[in-house]
């Protein structure tokens, strides 16, 4: 039914795995958080993660969901951040790839695939998250021209992206009214704030965007105009089977280290894997992984086979869902595991669970993917 046990996957998975484990630890200091690293970036690149959503055509190696949730997985399980920013990438890749203009296609995604350029997703804004129809930066039309102003929040690789595509309004319609721009970071009226100091995922940044009267030519429009907002959404489907192909990777990690502390350290004379009670916590631990891997398995095989039925619609939130809520549990479980230790950095077991809150919030919180269940169940029946 998958691909995931194809013999190229199961290569290119040990690939990056490898590549994970040598190179994020070297960039886990106070010099690089809250940047991109870019020859982590580029290294990534090398394995073909920066064109996992690109078609050959354009350099890329047109990985399935399927596959880009499996390195994904991989990378996560190591760092979340390189995870997040590469996923950010890929979201935009593929909406270029699938929406934009040959000349839009010719001009970024060689250079997207080889890691040159550095993709960024802008659609938050400060009043305007959850709500995101309702944002209030405008492109009014001027002659051959947008004229771009208002302001984005929390947007991954704000000052190290090379390219944002930017959702704007261009008429008082709703979501009919909404399109979609690429914006070079060089554009002039672009100014990006200093990145937020946040509660984890240290590498890989998030900042403000404010555009001041920044004349974008016609031919930075991507897709149709007043159509941007159906792009948003087609991307953040792919965006959310990877978020959860992230969640399981910090889960994986999280069960992986309590289980070797659990084998290890004793109390009352056993080792603490042989008290039921933690045994119990174990189980439902990897039973919650389990689950969730299948889950974004399936929503990648729907996304794989463009199904268009209600189940694959609500297959995307199902398992960005199920897995970010798995992973919260499963990472506060595993800093229990520990005791003591499980609030010590150095044990590397908070890490994850501080990392694992961002993916409940991210690409539609977890409230908003049980809306759009629920939303298609009562489609469905009606
Ligand atoms: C680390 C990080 C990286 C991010 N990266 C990007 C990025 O690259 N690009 C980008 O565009 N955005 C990005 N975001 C923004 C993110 O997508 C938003 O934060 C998220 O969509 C929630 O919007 P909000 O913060 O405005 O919360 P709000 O919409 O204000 O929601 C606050 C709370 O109310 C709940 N809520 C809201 N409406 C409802 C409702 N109708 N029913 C029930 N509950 C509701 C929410 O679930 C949440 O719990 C990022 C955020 C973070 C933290």
């Amino acid at each position: 039914m998958f691909d995931n046990q194809s013999k190229e996957l199961q290569e290119m998975r040990e690939s990056v795995r490898k590549l994970a484990h040598k190179l994020i630890p070297q960039f886990r200091s106070s010099e690089f958080y809250n940047t991109v690293p870019r020859r982590l970036f580029s290294s990534f690149a090398e394995l073909g993660l920066a064109g996992l959503s690109i078609p050959e055509d354009y350099d890329g190696i047109a990985a399935s969901a399927a596959t880009s949730a499996a390195v994904l997985e991989e990378v996560a399980a190591v760092d979340l951040g390189p995870a997040i920013f590469i996923s950010v990438h890929s979201m935009v890749s593929g909406i270029i790839a699938r929406g934009g203009s040959e000349d839009q296609k010719r001009r970024y995604l060689p250079k997207m695939s080889s890691g040159e350029f550095l993709g960024a997703f802008a659609l938050t804004e400060p009043s305007a998250g959850s709500d995101a129809r309702n944002l209030k930066s405008s492109a009014k039309r001027d002659g051959d021209t947008f004229i771009l102003n208002g302001s984005k929040c929390y947007i991954t690789s704000a000052g190290w992206a090379d390219l944002y595509v930017t959702f704007a309004k261009t008429s008082e319609n709703g979501e009919e009214g909404i399109s979609c721009f690429i914006v070079e970071a060089n554009t002039p009226g672009l100014i990006i704030s200093s990145p937020e100091k946040k509660m984890g995922c240290e590498l890989s940044p998030i900042a403000s965007l404010t555009f001041e009267n920044m004349r974008l030519a016609k031919s930075q429009l991507l897709g149709t105009l007043h159509k941007g907002y159906a792009t948003a959404l087609g991307g953040l489907a792919g965006g959310r089977v990877n978020i959860a192909a992230c969640a399981n990777g910090l889960s994986r990690t999280a069960i992986e280290k309590a289980v070797a502390h659990l084998n290890e350290r004793q109390q009352f004379g056993s080792k603490l894997m042989e008290f039921q009670g933690l045994q119990f916590m174990l189980a439902d631990m990897q039973m919650k992984y389990e689950a969730a891997r299948l889950l974004t398995l399936n929503a990648a095989d729907l996304l794989d086979q463009a199904t268009k039925s209600p189940e694959a619609r609500m297959a995307p939130s199902i398992a960005k869902c199920y897995a970010t809520d798995a992973a919260m549990q499963i990472t506060t479980d595993a800093v229990q595991l520990l005791g003591g230790a499980g609030y010590i950095k150095d044990y590397d077991v908070e890490r994850l669970m501080r990392d694992a809150k961002m993916l409940q919030i991210v690409e539609g919180t977890n409230q908003i993917q049980r809306m759009l269940i629920a939303r298609e169940l009562a489609k469905a029946a009606a």
